[in-house]
Order: C-alpha cells, then structure tokens, then sequence
C-alpha cells in the first residue's frame, strides 16, 4: 500500500507541475493533463481524447461553471440513486482518469456498484481501470468478467454483468455513447447521463441530464441533497439549450460594442 500511496503522489505531482499557478485556463489545463496521463497508463482510449475535446467546447459555452439548471439535474439524480434497488455506476476511462476518487466515493454514498464499462473494450484496459480505482479506494469493482449482454448492442459492446448493469434498475453512464444509452433505456432501466452536449443522442435519450462537466458533477453530487419537486428531462435540457443562446447573444452584443 505504502508503495501504491508513493506512486500515486508522484503521479499527481507530474499533472500539476508544469503549469503556473496564475495561468487562466490552470483548471481546464490540468482536467487535460489528467486525461494525458490516463492515455499513458492504458486507462484512456486515445478516442476519449477527442470526446473530452467535443465536450470542453460545450462547457466553454456554459461559462464552465454550474449552473441552477445543472444542480437541479444533480439533485434529481441523487434521489433517483438514493431511491434505487440496484443502482449501478459505469466507468469509462475518461470518467476514472478525471474522477478516481470522487466516483468511489459516489458509489459508497449511493451504495451503488461499479462497473466498468468500455466503447473501446480491451481486457487490458479494463484490468487497469479496475486497478486505478482499488488504488483510489474502490473495492469489488465489476467489468473483468462480463457474463451478460445488453441486447440490440453488436459484439464488445454489448458485455455487462449480470449483478451489476444487466440487473441494475438505475444506471448512471456518464459521457456514454448514444446508441449504448438508447439500448439501456430499451431494457427499462432509469438512465441518468453526465453530457456537456445538450444536443447529443445520449443527452435526449437519458431519463436525467445532467449537463455539466464530469469534474464539477460528481463532487457536487457527493454534497448536494435529493430533489423534492417533479424533475422534466425534456424541460431541463430545453432550458440549458436556452441558457447557452441567451449567453451567446449577449457576448455577440458585447463583441459589437467593443
Ligand atoms: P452521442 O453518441 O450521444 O450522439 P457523441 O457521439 O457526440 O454523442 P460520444 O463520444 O459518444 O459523443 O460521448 C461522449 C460525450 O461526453 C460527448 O457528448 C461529450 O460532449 C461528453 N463529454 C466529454 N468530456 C466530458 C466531460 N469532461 N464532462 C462531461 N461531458 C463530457
Ligand atoms: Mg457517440
């Protein structure tokens, strides 16, 4: 342990150094350095390079904060975890090199499991995930060995196991392609997404949506309390599509005064 404690140090030393503590984007930089680093480790799949790039665009349109539209999304989410009978966390390599920690301790807060869960599946990987996260605290974490299918989803892609996704009545699959949401939503399950892409296939087709980046949303879900009121997904994510155009066309005003 005292080793694995050492390696981890030295890791996130690596992220932090080379950038200034003053530089305006340090935040943004680091998020980035973090998925660097999960490349090299195997943990991220160079695709997930290019998805974090589609969805830092979209939080650069949000003003890369939470807003009340975002937070109500969380809260909804939270309670829809805390009701659940078997709710189930899936994994992706962005979400375990950006979110270690924070998703374990989501998963206890929840008393959810976790899985691990790929669009580019190599047992390889998922051994590493599953090791990276028992080095952030995790314990029994499932995904090495698949004994299910979601049906309608092709080869890969389909694998799940059966006492975690298959059975979950709730699933939380944040930055999770459109078809695999559509296929969980088809087997019944409450489907919660985090998606900084309001117009996404997965963004329509989650139960909850949380548009928010994946740094900011699960520690906010580690503190925030259940939502009381009736949530609307479709109504929510209208809003967030109406937030963004609201913002555009003030900043476009702006850019014409200047
Ligand atoms: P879809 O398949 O749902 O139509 P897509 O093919 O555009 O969407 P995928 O690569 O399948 O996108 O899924 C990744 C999603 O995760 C993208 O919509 C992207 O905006 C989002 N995303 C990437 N990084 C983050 C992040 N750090 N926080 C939240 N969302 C993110
Ligand atoms: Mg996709």
């Amino acid at each position: 342990m005292g080793a694995c404690t050492h390696l981890y140090t030295v890791v996130t030393y690596s992220i932090y150094m080379d950038i200034p503590e003053t530089h305006p984007r340090r935040a943004s930089l680091l998020t980035r350095n973090k998925l660097v680093d999960g490349v090299e480790r195997g943990i991220t799949s160079k695709a997930g390079l290019i998805a974090h790039g589609r969805g830092e665009a979209f939080d650069y349109l949000l003003g890369e904060r939470t807003g009340p539209v975002a937070e109500r999304a969380e809260r909804a989410a939270v309670k829809a975890m805390l009701e659940a009978d078997n709710p189930v966390i899936s994994v992706n390599g962005n979400v375990a090199a950006l979110v270690p920690r924070e998703i374990v301790k989501l998963g206890e807060r929840f008393k959810a499991k976790l899985e691990v869960n790929l669009f580019h599946r190599t047992d390889q990987r998922i051994g590493r995930i599953i090791e990276w996260l028992e080095l952030h605290g995790g314990k029994d974490i499932l995904g090495g060995e698949p004994d299910a299918r979601i049906p309608g989803l092709e080869h890969a892609r389909g694998l799940c196991t059966d006492e975690g996704i298959f059975h979950a009545d709730v699933v939380l699959v944040p930055l999770e392609d459109g078809d695999r949401a559509q296929a969980l939503s088809s087997m019944g399950k409450t489907v919660i997404t985090v998606d900084l892409n309001p117009l996404s296939r997965t963004a329509r087709t989650a139960d909850i949506t949380i548009v928010d980046n994946i740094v900011r949303a699960v520690p906010n879900m580690l503190e925030l309390e259940p939502l009381e009121d009736v949530f609307d997904n479709r109504e929510n994510l209208s809003e967030v599509v109406r937030y963004i155009s609201g913002r555009l066309e003030g900043i476009s005003r702006k850019i014409k005064d200047i």
